[in-house]
């Protein structure tokens, strides 16, 4: 933690997010498919869709994603079939020549439970919940460290804000791990954060003037990265052509 906040940075727990995320994309194409437990949680809830593009391509382990898959597969094809059968009478469970109408209830309700099969398979990630479970610890530590020690206090402040993520996740879980007073915390957050928005949103405009043929010969300052670096302070760390 000492580390990441000796290094001044946009978002110093994105850099934190994005190693913890590649740790993660290795361990569930490597150890975790030897182990059961991990195993099972990573066939049970599948990736999203960043992290199937990040495993696939990252070629670490093709074959045991692919067992992934047909695992993961087997499972919607179970739920597909359920949701059907559960609601839905089909013409051959009827008595012969008087084939049973479906109620519009009974319909409704099948398709809340197809749909809820799609949400299964959309919603769950076993990547996005570990790194929810391990920004929330790192989160934790951070606002220990502000109360506890007056060096890691400094490094706090000395930081360019965080991302809107990490932000509202700082502020939201300050709470839950600041003791006592927060006014300091709350504050010395939100003075950062406003202060880094307001830079980035200098930048940007030049950014944008420098496109105006009487700036060309203007230097560009410290705008020339400045969109891709408010995206990411918008939207989280991501790959882009820096
Ligand atoms: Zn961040
Ligand atoms: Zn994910």
């Amino acid at each position: 933690m000492n580390e990441a906040f000796s290094k001044v940075s946009e978002c110093c727990l994105c850099d934190l997010e994005s190693k913890a995320e590649e740790d993660y994309i290795k361990y569930v194409l490597g150890a975790s498919l030897m182990e059961p437990d991990g195993r099972e949680e990573t066939n049970e809830k599948g990736f999203c869709r960043r992290h199937y593009a990040m495993a696939y391509n990252s070629r670490l382990n093709t074959q045991g994603l692919g067992l992934i898959m047909e695992t993961y597969l087997q499972g919607v094809s179970v739920g597909l079939s359920r949701a059907g059968f559960r609601h839905i009478k089909t013409l051959g469970g009827g008595k012969p020549g008087k084939a049973r109408r479906n109620s519009d209830k009974d319909v409704y309700k099948a398709m809340q439970s197809f749909a809820e099969v799609a949400d299964h398979v959309l919603r769950g990630c076993v990547i996005c919940e570990r790194i929810v479970r391990v920004m929330e610890r790192y989160v934790d530590v951070t606002c220990h460290l502000y109360v506890t020690e007056e060096d890691f206090r400094e490094r706090f402040r000395a930081q360019k804000g965080f991302c809107m993520t990490h932000f509202r996740m700082l502020m939201m879980l300050a709470a839950k791990y600041v003791k006592g007073d927060m006014t300091d915390f709350v504050s010395d957050l939100a003075e950062m954060q406003t202060e880094s928005i307001n830079r980035l949103l200098g930048e940007v405009s030049w950014f944008t003037q420098k496109y105006d043929y009487r700036n060309r010969d203007a230097p560009w300052g410290d705008s020339k990265d400045a969109l891709p670096r408010s995206i990411m302070k918008m939207a989280k760390y991501m790959e882009l052509d820096m």
